[in-house]
């Protein structure tokens, strides 16, 4: 079957990430004048347009609905005792040093984390990031699961749909009594821009209703999904871990103090307020529990240093750099496009470093760069764009989806660090099917019965 020409679909890919596609010069400061100087024209036509990264291929298949959601309607009774619910939770920036811990170890000392990110998608989610979503749930039986940010695109029309496209990628670890929360990326709000009213607050008391849903309510402190989640130790009534999430923004606008933004990155950044929530939080926890507590941290956009140690330094840029970087930082994975930092460098990395708690940050965003490793201490890495809505490798081919994936940790209470080991699960490894054609769901996913639109 004929495709449609891939330039009219990704716009966010093709005006944006296309110009850095390999690790060569491309990646260098050559390429990222290159984008500057196309950002801000498509910042100030249509932010969201520019930004949008999801592209229906134009055909709609008809599909059955999913049928997960009817089944999990059907068994929804049986969680009417569960001790989760709505409320709960220790972080959002209280500093109540981890009073209560919605986590704990298992019997045998371990715990299991998995984290999805870019589900991006409207209210007819592709059928397969629900697919792949389950078939890793049911793969791994994670202790945890996380969406890292751009759960939804652009594209829903109404409130009602933005939630719908939120439901349909939640539902795979609600219907599994999982427990699970989301961060936000930079898209989420995006549907804004067309009327809906799902703003970050409006989406984040939506997910809340969820039985299974860890996130906390919102504070004064920028962005919506800054939690800290304490996982209790097995033997011990204390935590052996701790999962950090925070917010890294939308966008800046096209000016910051009369000047214009062009030549800079177009996203937000994480800002001193959460830095310092985190600091006071971890100080909190090692005051309290006498020794600092062990973690890993998730958000959505990378960090400068996320580029840094691909290339071994900021000043280079250079395959032969790169190869000595890989041997130093022991670095594994692909890097398929640039490493899109927000506008600043705020300094999470190093404040984690200072820490020294926080033993890896995982991001998203660049869906498909799936490279980790070690910089000086903490692990830096990416989880590839699980969706297969959005953009992802050589658009329109049978590449494109080859790198859908979920990222997995492996803790062990029993291991000084805890944090054992992270791997990649992909959906061209579960059988998924790799069409490039888009295939929508024929309908949304109906809603657990006790969560509401209102
Ligand atoms: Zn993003």
């Amino acid at each position: 079957m004929r495709l449609p020409a891939a330039d009219s679909l990704w716009k966010f890919n093709s005006r944006r990430k296309r110009n850095s596609i390999t690790l060569s010069s491309n990646s260098s400061k050559k390429s990222q004048q290159l984008e500057g100087q196309n950002a801000p024209k498509q910042f100030n036509v249509n932010r969201r347009n520019f930004l949008a990264g999801t592209g229906a291929l134009g055909v709609t298949a008809a599909l059955a609905p999913a049928a997960q959601a009817q089944a999990w309607n059907s068994s929804a009774g049986s969680l009417a005792g569960s001790s989760f619910g709505p409320g709960r939770g220790n972080g959002g920036g209280d500093n109540n040093g981890g009073a209560d811990m919605p986590l704990k170890f298992n019997g045998d000392g371990k715990f299991k984390i998995v984290q999805f990110n870019d589900t991006q998608d409207d209210h007819l989610t592709d059928r397969r990031t629900i697919e792949f979503m389950g078939k890793v749930l049911d793969q791994e039986k994670p202790d945890f699961a996380l969406i890292n940010g751009d759960v939804i695109s652009s594209g829903p029309k109404t409130t009602e749909q933005a939630f719908q496209a939120v439901n349909n990628v939640v539902l795979p670890m609600e219907s599994r009594k999982i427990p699970w929360a989301i961060t936000f990326g930079n898209h989420d709000e995006d549907s804004m821009e067309d009327g809906t009213q799902a703003d970050e607050i409006a989406l984040l008391n939506f997910v809340r209703k969820y039985k299974y849903n860890l996130n906390v309510a919102d504070d004064p402190i920028h962005g919506e999904s800054n939690v800290s989640l304490l996982v209790q130790g097995n033997a011990n009534p204390n935590p052996a871990f701790a999962i950090w999430l925070l917010d890294s923004g939308n966008y800046i606008g096209e000016e910051l103090a009369g000047q214009e933004t062009k030549e800079i990155p177009g996203y937000d950044y994480i800002h001193s307020d959460q830095i310092q929530w985190y600091r006071d939080t971890s100080r909190g926890y090692e005051e309290r529990y006498g020794k600092k507590i062990p973690g890993l941290m998730y958000f959505h956009i990378p960090t400068y240093e996320h580029r840094d140690m691909w290339f071994g330094g900021p000043y280079n840029n250079d395959l032969i750099k790169h190869g000595e970087a890989k041997k130093r930082h022991g670095i594994e994975g692909v890097k398929n496009e640039d490493v899109y930092v927000g506008a600043f460098n705020p300094g999470i990395y190093s404040a984690v470093r200072e820490r020294g708690d926080v033993l890896g940050i995982y991001c998203g965003h660049d869906h498909i760069n799936t490279f980790n490793g070690n910089y000086f201490g903490v692990e830096l890495g990416y989880c590839p764009g699980t969706g297969f809505g959005p953009y992802g490798l050589k658009d329109g081919t049978w590449s494109m989806h080859t790198l859908r994936g979920a990222r997995v940790f492996e803790l062990d209470e029993a291991d000084e660090r805890v944090y054992k080991s992270t791997r990649l699960v992909f959906a061209k490894e579960l059988g998924l099917d790799m069409n490039p054609k888009k295939q929508p769901l024929e309908k949304p996913a109906d809603l657990p019965e006790y969560v509401s639109f209102k």
